[in-house]
């Protein structure tokens, strides 16, 4: 930053989706704010699959979270409509819904129970044969076994959401420090100040908002208890296209085959995203030959004309997970510092409702609604048991 910059309200480090939005959303409610991050929305936020899935992310378990997705779903479409109002740019919202399918008949036993799980939520889902899949979805395969018709999943394209949010930032005068944070600064009164950066330089600021994504660790300065209890789970996504006539779905089409959960999200500019591994993992954030054939092998299975497809990208990123599969957003116990992140599968859904909870703590206000419940309080010691986590899906 220049010298004689005035000194921001707020410090935003880390500019994935998280980090993008809290300082888009914060910037429009009036706060001065500075986002460092050497390369912003390259990290988990371009590998994800964009899927807005309030219902199908509802696991076993995970009841705490119905809430919090359901109104992160509700955010979105006035999210996206100011983005693309504020920047001219497309980012792909597509509302037609989520088809889960079954590969066999025991992959359909598996649905028809997590079916049933979510309509006892009050979740909207219906429950469809073999015949009533393929109908709506010519692209199937014949073998497909029965599944689910879920209209409230949608999806947008991430990388053209984080597109717009680093152009959104620039526009509305967030100034953008492309360069990586290596310690937090905190004065002798025992409050943090601002960062230092790779180069030496010090930037400062009334409020340091930390939104890392998983790489808590490469901050030097947090204070170990502070820490996020962030665990990284690596995951891979496959780009393809559709060549001449092959079949394309036309809306998510989510799959369970042979016990594998797979899934394939048609782009309007005719791509697909084929999805994702689940490994319990950090580094090396790499895709390996066999994450690419497991992911075709079950994509193919769903929906055959995959094999006419082109491979465009192959993507690894690493899941921000937390230890009840929720967020983790608000002040930690060290004034003058927030933390945004824990975002886990549902982190592009998240997004708009993170962004607005942080930019009204910013603004002098607290986080409210649903997002109040997932505090980093509930972690710290004698704070009571989080919830369980359950089986990882995405
Ligand atoms: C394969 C896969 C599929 C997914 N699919 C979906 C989906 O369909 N729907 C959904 O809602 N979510 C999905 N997710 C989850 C979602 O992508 C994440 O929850 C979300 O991207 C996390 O955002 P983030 O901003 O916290 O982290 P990231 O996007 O990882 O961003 C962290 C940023 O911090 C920066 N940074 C790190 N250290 C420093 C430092 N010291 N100084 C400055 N900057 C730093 C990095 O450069 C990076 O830009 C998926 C994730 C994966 C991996």
């Amino acid at each position: 930053m220049a010298a004689g910059t005035p000194t921001p309200d707020a410090l935003v480090v880390g500019g994935g989706i998280v980090g993008l939005s809290v300082a888009w959303s914060a910037c429009r409610a009036g706060v001065r704010v500075t986002l460092v991050d050497p390369a912003p929305g390259r990290g988990a936020t371009w590998a994800a699959a964009g899927m807005l899935a309030p219902v199908t992310e509802v696991h076993f378990g995970e009841e705490a979270l119905v809430a919090l997705l359901l109104a992160a779903a509700d955010a979105w479409p006035t999210f996206a409509a100011d983005l693309e109002g504020a920047t001219g740019r497309r980012v792909g919202l597509r509302t037609e819904g989520t088809l889960v399918v079954a590969a066999d008949r025991s992959d359909r036993l598996a649905i028809d129970q997590v079916t049933l799980f979510q309509r006892s939520l009050g979740l909207p889902v219906t429950a469809l044969t073999g015949r009533d899949c393929r109908t709506r979805e010519p692209a199937l395969a014949a073998s497909v076994a029965g599944g689910a018709d879920v209209p409230g999943d949608h999806q947008v394209d991430n990388r053209l959401v984080a597109e717009a949010l680093v152009a959104a930032c620039s526009d509305a005068g967030v100034t953008m420090v492309a360069q990586r944070a290596a310690s937090l600064a905190v004065d002798g009164a025992g409050r943090a100040t601002g960062v230092v950066l790779a180069d030496g330089t010090v930037l400062g600021a009334g409020t340091v908002v930390l939104a890392l994504g998983t790489a808590w660790q490469s901050l030097g300065g947090l204070p170990a208890p502070l820490v996020p209890p962030v665990r990284p789970v690596l995951g891979v996504t496959l780009r393809l296209r559709a060549r001449g006539t092959a079949l394309v779905p036309t809306r998510t089409v989510r799959g369970l085959v042979h016990g594998s959960v797979s899934y394939l999200v048609p782009r309007a500019d005719g791509t697909v995203v084929v999805g994702a591994t689940v490994e319990e993992r950090g580094e090396p954030v790499e895709v390996t030959a066999g994450a690419v054939h497991g992911l075709l092998r079950d994509a193919r299975t769903l929906v055959p004309s995959v094999d006419e497809y082109t491979l465009v990208d192959a993507t690894a990123g690493l899941r921000p997970g937390t230890p009840d599969n929720g967020p983790v957003v608000g002040p930690v116990d060290l004034p003058g510092l927030v933390v945004a992140g824990g975002t886990y599968r549902n982190g592009i859904l998240l997004a708009p409702l993170v962004g607005r909870g942080v930019a009204d703590l910013l603004a002098g206000g607290a986080v409210d609604g649903p997002l109040a419940a997932f505090g980093p309080g509930r972690f710290a010691a004698g704070a009571g048991t989080p919830v369980p986590a359950a089986g990882a899906r995405r």
